[in-house]
């Protein structure tokens, strides 16, 4: 029986996994895909979370990444850009970084069982109160597993069966948003700084990529989005006066990745047995594109809990858990929150706007600590 078993082996999960692995702890993750997999993402990694990978001796994740000098943000008037003072980011595809994780992990001393779906956390009752103490498996064309564990780690994404089954989170009626990404080749005036076209209705990120490429994704709060991801994006930028001209000689690689509702609401930190880790503990916005910086630290404070609760008991390691990272993200996440407020509401978007053309240096120190440059 490993000590951990971990649902999800994404940034979150690798993270942890990594963490504990490296501390002497038998740590198990399943992770239904088989890597290197896809993942719809705007693909940067900011001055905060490269700090962290930095820290954890993890930086050779983004080995081959672009560097990334800040962010340029644009409404239909105003455009503002923003650098993060001598720090930078990377800009890598998904695919690729969180497949280095995985490949560290592994190094570690984690075992990572990969195409195995986490069905749902086994409960039973311990002293009289409920207890997570392990997960039911699928795996491709094999038998259910049950799989014990002394604790559980969620980082199973947005949409994680782990939280949801046992009513941890859950999508909220609003805002409801969905993305849709692509990558393209030939799109024509790329710069070391990620950009967010800020548009009536929706927004766009565009981060060049190693190799020529560069990632486009939409968010919009059209439900229709989901009918043919493509076109819409195509649309969004077809006749959007900033990017229609750069796009002209562009080619769209393969077809549009469409995913939402975004918004994921939690406000525990597990519950006895079980901690939660990166997106599976809540879900903001991906407009300031900070989600890694949360995966990378979430799971590492998930670790840290965990080692604790080796120790001591597993009882409260989540109570603990979900204060660690209200120190950690309160702040952040209250931020992200009156941006995506901001960015929803047509009259709070043209007063940001019209502040941004008189006073551009505010948006300046937004998209500074929107990138987490301060936490570096
Ligand atoms: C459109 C969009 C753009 C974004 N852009 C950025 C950006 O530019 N920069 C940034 O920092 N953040 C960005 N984010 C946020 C970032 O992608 C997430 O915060 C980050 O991926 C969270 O990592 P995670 O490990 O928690 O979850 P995930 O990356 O979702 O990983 C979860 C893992 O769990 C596995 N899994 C899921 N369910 C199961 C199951 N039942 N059984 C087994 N395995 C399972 C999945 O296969 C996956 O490997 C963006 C998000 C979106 C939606």
């Amino acid at each position: 029986m490993p000590d951990v078993v971990i649902a999800g082996a994404g940034p979150a999960g690798a993270v942890a996994a990594t963490v504990l692995a490296r501390a002497g702890v038998q740590v198990l993750v399943l992770d239904r895909a088989r890597f290197p997999r896809p993942k719809l993402c705007g693909d940067t990694v900011n001055p905060g979370a490269l700090a962290i990978l930095t820290r954890l001796g993890l930086d050779a994740a983004v080995d081959g990444g672009l560097p990334i000098d800040g962010m340029i943000v644009t409404s239909e008037r105003v455009r503002v850009v923003g650098r993060y003072d001598g720090m930078q980011g990377r800009s890598i595809a998904r695919q690729d970084l969180d497949a280095a994780l995985v490949r560290l992990a592994r190094e570690a001393g984690a075992e990572i069982q990969e195409g195995v779906l986490v069905d749902a956390p086994v409960v039973e009752s311990r002293n009289g109160a409920p207890r997570v103490v392990g997960l039911t498996t699928k795996c491709e064309g094999g038998l259910p597993r049950r799989i014990d564990a002394r604790l559980v780690i969620a980082a199973d994404g947005r949409y994680s069966r782990v939280a949801r089954a046992l009513h941890l989170s859950r999508s909220p009626r609003r805002p409801r948003r969905w993305a849709i990404g692509a990558y393209f080749t030939d799109v024509a005036g790329l710069t070391a700084f990620g950009e967010m076209h800020v548009r009536s209705g929706h927004y766009l990120g565009v981060a060049p990529l190693p190799g020529g490429l560069a990632n486009a994704c939409l968010v919009v709060s059209a439900r229709r989005a989901l009918r043919d991801p493509s076109t819409l994006l195509l649309e969004a930028i077809c006749t959007d006066r900033r990017l229609a001209g750069r796009f002209a000689s562009a080619r769209m690689l393969g077809v549009a990745a469409c995913l939402g509702p975004l918004a994921v609401e939690c406000s525990a930190g597990g519950m006895a047995g079980l901690l939660l880790a990166g997106d599976a503990g809540g879900f903001v916005d991906p407009m300031t594109g900070d989600g890694l910086r949360f995966a990378f630290r979430g799971g590492e404070l998930a670790a840290l809990e965990a080692l604790h609760a080796l120790e001591h008991g597993v009882e409260a390691a989540h109570v603990r858990l979900l204060a660690a990272r209200r120190e950690a993200f309160g702040r952040k996440w209250r931020f992200n929150r009156g941006l995506r407020s901001l960015a929803g509401s047509p009259v709070a978007a043209r007063a940001a706007a019209f502040g941004a053309a008189v006073a551009p240096a505010i948006l300046r120190r937004v998209i500074r600590y929107a990138g987490d440059a301060d936490a570096a």
